[in-house]
């Protein structure tokens, strides 16, 4: 046994240590590619416990990698190093409602649709809203900054988080912000956390910002014989003075893959749909929307959809999220990429995508958050199929660079984790990646937390295949 797994029993409890094979596969992988095992899994209930693996970490040079449900799309949680898996999923699980404040505390093993169900019993809501909301845990939205449908109008998860516990690689108790809305006291050490990925500190509190939820929302589907038409239809309506709580987006082989799946009468000829959502007070959402019919209109809409009954909505946007679950049925492997550009460039970002499509001759359905730019193309291919897979591999890299030539992004929510990692300087540059490195240097002396990923590894390169 190694040293340092002996010692890690003396610290932990031994019925939360996991070293069996069975539970180590478990822990190996997450929603996105690849697969490694990690050496133990603690499944960590208390801070001292923690305190306790980083200080081990440090001593025996051991990879420590955080974990919440392993939903994370971008390799965030793998321990491609082996080392220890640290689980937060079990931590227990605490929401701490101060409504007067329109605040929450809570824990990073909470699943973050619970924070919002609380809220809504005090008529607040807590607007972050991943399509995974049901399944991933706060800990891992604030790593990676999640977004959702709703980041349109109010954000993603940083514009929320007020407050942090965060336990540093070398294991010390560090608090940033606090409980107030504003507060400029030194450096922003909330937002740097927010969207590590895990490799500067684990979150074992949050302060969270509520806020009223809206009175009455309106949903409208709108259908397009052109995707490009609807890319337009999203930057008209933006620029008209009308904010949409959600815009979302899907092409036609999304809509026919969810009427394939589970039928809900989505229209099945048209090239793309958006669909979208208005918030506020009853009066005001008659207005908006008999405006938005009207830009709709002037842009040459096939059909505007507007449900008559809020099952008919609800259905609606349950469509939008089966789409994930309804592509993955058409071949056995997706690439899920979330590159994002400015509004006014999505017309050409699905272009380009129907260039790449065609280049590499590779099957790419779209759909996502399209009213804040954050498309998500999505490869449909087969991993046994090596051929097909260093198309994917081009295609991929193709898409990445189109999104920065475009003055995008790489990730808009996902984040970088291992997938994303060898094209970080084409969106930062050299000088950018550096500072990014010199802040880990600063953090995380001895490289333990969550290392191989955010920054590229020698010789590593995106490889979608088990080579
Ligand atoms: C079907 C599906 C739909 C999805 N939809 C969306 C979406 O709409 N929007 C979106 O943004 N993402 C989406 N995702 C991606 C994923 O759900 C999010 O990235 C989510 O935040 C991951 O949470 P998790 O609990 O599963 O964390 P994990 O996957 O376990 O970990 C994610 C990262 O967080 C780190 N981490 C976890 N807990 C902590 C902690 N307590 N402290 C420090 N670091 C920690 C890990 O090291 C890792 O880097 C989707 C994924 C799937 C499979």
């Amino acid at each position: 046994m190694s040293h340092w797994l002996e010692d890690l029993k003396k610290a932990i409890p031994e019925e939360r240590i996991l070293t069996s094979l069975a539970d180590r596969h478990s822990y190996s992988f997450d929603a996105s590619f690849g697969e490694y095992l990690p050496e133990a899994v603690v499944q960590a209930k208390e801070k001292e416990e923690v305190v306790a693996v980083f200080k081990l970490a440090n001593r025996y040079r051991v990879p420590v990698y955080p974990r919440g449900s392993g939903t994370c799309l971008s390799g965030g949680p793998l321990p491609v190093h082996g080392g220890i898996v640290l689980d937060m999923s079990q931590w227990p699980k605490k929401i701490d409602h101060r409504p007067d404040d329109l605040t929450v505390t809570v824990t990073p093993s909470v699943l973050t649709a619970r924070i919002n169900e609380e809220a809504e019993k005090h008529g607040l809501m807590y607007a972050p809203d991943p399509s995974s909301a049901h399944v991933a845990t706060i800990g891992g939205n604030l790593a990676e900054n999640s977004g959702g449908p709703r980041g349109l109008k109010y954000g993603v998860t940083k514009d929320h988080v007020i407050g942090l516990e965060v336990i540093t690689p070398e294991g010390e108790v560090m608090r940033t912000g606090g409980g107030t809305i504003k507060n400029v006291t030194g450096y922003d050490l909330t937002k740097l956390i927010v969207g590590s990925e895990g490799t500067l500190g684990v979150i074992v509190e949050a302060t969270l910002k509520l806020m009223p939820k809206p009175p009455a929302v309106q949903t409208m589907m709108v259908a397009f014989d052109h995707v490009r038409k609807a890319g337009e239809a999203i930057s008209k309506t933006l620029t008209s003075g009308i904010l949409p709580s959600k815009m979302e987006f899907m092409d036609q082989a999304c809509i026919v893959a969810v009427e394939n799946f589970k039928p809900v009468g989505l229209p099945v000829h048209a090239a793309a749909v958006v669909i979208l959502e208005l918030d506020g007070h009853p009066e005001t959402l008659k207005v908006e929307r008999k405006l938005v019919e009207e830009i709709m209109e002037r842009i040459g809409a096939k059909e505007v959809i507007i449900p008559k009954t809020e099952e008919e909505a609800e259905n609606i946007w349950h469509a939008r999220k089966q789409v994930s679950p309804a592509i993955a049925k058409i071949k056995p492997t997706k690439v899920s990429e979330d590159a994002t550009v400015p509004r006014s460039k999505i017309p050409d970002f699905m272009d380009r995508l129907q260039e790449i499509k065609e280049k590499f001759d590779v099957e790419v359905v779209a759909f996502g958050h399209a009213g804040d730019g954050n498309l998500h193309p999505n490869v449909l291919c087969d991993k046994r199929n090596k051929e097909e897979m260093k198309r994917v591999e081009l295609a991929v890299e193709e898409m990445f660079k189109a999104a920065i030539e475009l003055g995008g992004t790489l990730s808009g929510e996902h984040g970088i984790g291992t997938m994303k990692a060898p094209f970080m300087e084409l969106e930062l540059g050299e000088v950018g990646v550096d500072m990014m490195k010199r802040l880990k240097d600063a953090w995380d002396p001895n490289h333990i937390m969550n290392p191989g990923k955010i920054f590229v590894e020698k010789g590593q390169r995106l490889v979608l295949t088990d080579e």
